[in-house]
């Protein structure tokens, strides 16, 4: 990938739009020069998410704790339950020689795009909001209060999306996988203009 080492790029979405999916595919052919940032979260683990991989499941008050030591880049509270990047996740991806993909929220978006320089950010959209009600309500991975108050964050997010350097809308796979390539390729490009 023609991509600087060291850069990261920050995705953000709203749950539903198909981000995770994005992702994974991204990733498997990328793995060499992207690492994925394992973010902590307080929200109880869902079916097949592992401890170390998807997400560091920690109680509340251990999150609290880490957050007193200032042992994240940014955390936020997302829905009742806090969501945060550890600074020791950024620095190993850098020592590693990788990029560093963040998915993190629109609130942490702006944390990183504040400290870190060399950082694009993303916006990520679905076809609809008729479609993410679809997605939300079937994945059935939330209560329907759960997702009632999900679809009302996702409103709010989407109405920022402009802040981010690029908004992409997630109709196909394949097709925003090759989006997510292209400007990661643009990034490269615009570093050199003078
Ligand atoms: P979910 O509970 O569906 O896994 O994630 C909910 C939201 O939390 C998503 O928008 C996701 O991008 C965001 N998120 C995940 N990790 C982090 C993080 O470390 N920091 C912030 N600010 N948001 C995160």
């Amino acid at each position: 990938m023609v991509v600087d080492k060291g850069d990261v790029f920050v995705i953000s979405a709203p749950s539903g739009a198909g981000k995770t999916t994005i992702i994974n595919k991204f990733m498997e052919t990328h793995k060499n020069d992207f690492m994925l940032s394992v973010s902590v979260t307080t929200r109880p683990a869902r079916t097949g998410e592992k401890h170390g991989t998807h997400y560091y499941f920690f109680s509340k008050e251990k999150f609290l704790e880490y957050i007193k030591k200032g042992k994240f880049i940014e955390y936020a509270k997302i829905i009742n339950e806090y969501y945060g990047t550890l600074k020791e996740t950024v620095k190993s991806s850098t020592a590693s020689g990788r990029n560093l993909i963040m998915d993190i929220d629109v609130q942490g978006a702006k944390k990183i795009k504040k400290q870190i320089k060399k950082c694009v950010t993303v916006f990520m959209m679905p076809p609809s909001f008729e479609e993410l009600t679809d997605r939300l309500t079937k994945r059935k991975t939330d209560s329907p209060e759960a997702v009632k108050k999900r679809l009302a964050l996702a409103k709010k997010e989407m109405k920022q999306s402009g802040k981010y350097d690029f908004v992409i809308v997630n109709r196909d796979i394949d097709e925003t996988v090759g989006l997510l390539e292209a400007i990661l390729k643009l990034t490269k490009f615009k570093k050199y203009k003078v």
